[in-house]
């Protein structure tokens, strides 16, 4: 689906912070325009021809850059007071201003953007002196949603660029087939830190977990690590657990329906790892689903 101006009027924003979910109103229609910044980009839809050069469309990344309206700067060194963000796929500047606490002007000033201009994923952007720093979960009315099922992404490091190349690689033309993915601190992002994957923007069904059609009905997400061989952190655990709890209470998902990868019907995977600490993240659900 694309989305649409009635859709817009109805988006909202909330905002985990430590103490929980704040609700926020962002008018406008700033994402739909980022929307068409980002496949400006190069990211090609379902049903766009991969670039030139691009050996198919799981590699039609590689030709992202050379379409890009605006060339991405690299390795920016701050200025005093000024913070580096490196813009993951389909980020946009209302949603990096709420993150940080800042306007949306500052943000567009600070680099030389004009509102609703292309952002390439992996473009660092100067943020103005930041305020906070919290992670924002946009929701959508869909009656859809019926699951959430939680994945680890198999590999000790990862962020959404490098996860959503991967699964091109692996053929997901529509790339990351996650819907949200909790960093651990590897690859220049932060530990706990909540990346809102293109799919979700778009309320696409996730390429997370045929089994169970659970790729229609279910929000798929993952946190970056192998929890077959190591734990989560407590920062992804906790911003995970905020995640779902806000995503079960506005979605009216069971706490039944929220599920480990193995545990849907028919899947054969030990995702999200051996040594994923189920008790301890249903509890700070518990904590979290009364609190937010
Ligand atoms: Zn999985």
């Amino acid at each position: 689906m694309s989305l649409s101006d009635n859709d817009c009027t109805r988006r909202w924003f909330l905002s985990l912070g430590m103490k929980g979910a704040a609700l926020a109103f962002l008018s406008g229609c700033s994402l739909d325009k980022q929307y068409v910044a980002y496949n400006a980009c190069g990211y090609p839809k379902a049903s766009t021809a991969p670039p030139a050069g691009a050996a198919s469309g799981a590699g039609a990344a590689n030709g992202k850059r050379s379409v890009c309206s605006t060339a991405p700067a690299k390795h920016i060194v701050a200025p005093e007071g000024y913070f580096v963000h490196e813009a993951a796929p389909m980020e946009s500047v209302p949603r990096l201003a709420q993150t940080y606490g800042v306007s949306e002007k500052e943000i567009y000033l600070a680099n030389s953007l004009k509102p609703g201009e292309a952002i390439c994923p992996g473009r660092e952007l100067l943020i103005p002196h930041p305020k906070q720093y919290k992670n924002i979960v946009p929701v959508y009315r869909n009656d859809k949603w019926q699951y959430i099922v939680v994945h680890h992404t198999a590999g000790e490091t990862g962020k959404a660029i490098t996860i959503d190349q991967a699964h091109r690689d692996r053929g997901f033309i529509d790339g990351l087939g996650y819907h949200f993915l909790v960093d651990n601190g590897s690859l220049g992002k932060g530990n706990g830190q909540l990346e809102v994957a293109p799919r979700w923007v778009k309320q696409e069904d996730g390429a997370h977990c045929k089994a169970g059609g659970m790729n229609h009905v279910g929000i798929g997400v993952s946190l970056v690590g192998n929890f077959n061989n190591d734990l989560p952190s407590q920062a992804q655990l906790h911003t995970a657990s905020l995640l779902v709890a806000t995503l079960a209470k506005y979605y009216k998902i069971p706490p039944g329906n929220i599920i480990g990868h193995r545990q849907a019907p028919g899947a054969h995977t030990d995702c999200p790892g051996t040594r994923f600490p189920w008790q301890t993240f249903e509890a700070s659900l518990r904590k979290n689903f009364m609190t937010t």
